[in-house]
């Protein structure tokens, strides 16, 4: 793989495309700094090589010149995570950045104003592409949260960059874990896909088919499975539309010798409420008024048992509604199924939106392999598709 290690960054100031969309409180206080400690490994790689870095970032999505979306917000977080001087620049091109670029010595670092300021960005267009490309001599993407976007600072900046760019390390690490999983991956594989509807998880299942030998499916998207099976679900969430889907996902798992693990028994509760009344019954026998919105014990320790005997795990999507602590057991259950199987040697792998929340919301993240910072682009890759960031530099 392209990564940083290729070059020497001595007397070279590096281009590097990070994602520092961060979430901020309302005093503009980063909450969240994952994505800055993410990037730093990077940053210290060029400063250490005697180069400079340039980085350049997009926050939110502001439609034009919105000051609430200025990158200056966060240069003193930047600044305590990486321990050095950040200086910034109120614009990503035009005079404004040649001259912070000029000035810029080695070992310094310069933080450009974000891009989607410029249409341009989000466009792909060619010509912005270009001016940013001016402002360094090697361009870096380690932003995996945009890598399935072909914006000007994601994908089309790359080609002028034809023998001078490369992968930072997150985003190589990004890739290696993903393929660690599809391709290189040691067996049993079990992927375990929660999360509210099955349409958003039909590219994933289609495309990990031939690739994994378990499938764990739970969450709201299990209705829609014993629904189309037959069985009762009361006021569960339930995709009618997808129930011949369903039924065809179960039928190609089979051809494939897939084994689809369904929950066998679910906590229902009479109203979509942390303190609804709630019991414990079988998944196919859930009366009208009542709706699963956890997975029940016995479905916990099966789940367990497959995790157990697992050597490759992906996790995308809670077992229920974790967000409400009454409904929360299932996805803790599994998250420390997961840790003691990855303690026991598994490489798991969590990632995705929902899962990554409940991951750190329960205190997984260091128990686990690997955590994906990229929702959309982790996604995609597990759904097959070529990202064009990804592309872009391989090419
Ligand atoms: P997703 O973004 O598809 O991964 O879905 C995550 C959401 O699914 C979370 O907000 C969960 O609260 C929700 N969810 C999980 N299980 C259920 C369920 N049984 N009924 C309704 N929503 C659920």
């Amino acid at each position: 793989m392209k990564t940083l290690d290729l070059f020497n960054f001595k007397d070279k100031k590096a281009l590097i495309r990070v994602d520092f969309n961060v979430p901020l409180d309302e005093n503009f206080n980063v909450t969240d700094a994952s994505r800055i400690e993410g990037a730093k490994s990077s940053i210290i790689k060029i400063i250490h090589d005697g180069g400079a870095v340039i980085l350049m970032s997009h926050l939110g999505r502001p439609k034009g010149v919105e000051a609430i979306y200025s990158l200056q917000h966060i240069v003193s977080e930047v600044k305590k995570v990486l321990g050095l001087e950040v200086k910034f620049a109120s614009d990503c091109v035009g005079e404004v950045a040649q001259k912070a670029v000029a000035d810029l010595k080695m070992g310094q670092v310069l933080l450009l104003e974000n891009l989607r300021f410029h249409p341009e960005e989000e466009k792909g267009d060619v010509e912005f592409a270009e001016q940013l490309s001016k402002l360094g001599d090697i361009y870096v993407n380690d932003a995996f949260g945009t890598a399935h976007r072909a914006h000007a600072s994601t994908t089309i900046i790359a080609q002028f960059f034809p023998k001078a760019k490369c992968f930072g390390y997150l985003l190589a690490k990004e890739i290696e874990s993903i393929k660690r999983v599809l391709e290189n991956s040691q067996k049993p594989v079990t992927a375990v896909l929660g999360g509210a509807k099955v349409s958003s998880k039909i590219g994933i299942i289609e495309n990990i088919l031939d690739k994994v030998d378990h499938i764990i499916i739970g969450g709201g998207m299990t209705f829609t499975f014993i629904k189309a099976l037959g069985g009762q679900i009361g006021n569960s969430l339930c995709e009618d539309d997808k129930l011949e889907l369903a039924l065809s996902i179960l039928a190609q798992a089979k051809a494939k010798k897939v084994k689809i693990h369904l929950p066998i028994d679910a906590l229902i509760a009479d109203d979509f409420n942390n303190h609804a009344h709630t019991k414990i019954v079988e998944i196919n026998n859930i009366p009208e008024g009542w709706m699963g919105l956890d997975a029940g014990p016995k479905t916990n320790v099966g789940f367990s048992y497959i995790i157990a005997q697992s050597k490759t795990i992906l996790w995308n999507g809670p077992l229920g509604v974790f967000e409400m602590p009454n409904f929360a057991k299932g996805t803790i259950e599994l998250g420390n199924a997961i840790a003691d199987a990855t303690d026991d040697g598994a490489f798991s792998l969590v990632g995705g939106g929902d899962s990554v929340a409940a991951v750190k919301q329960f205190g997984f993240e260091n128990k686990v392999s690997y955590v994906s910072t990229g929702g959309g682009a982790m996604l995609e890759m597990l759904e097959g598709k070529t990202l064009p960031g990804i592309a872009a530099i391989e090419a």
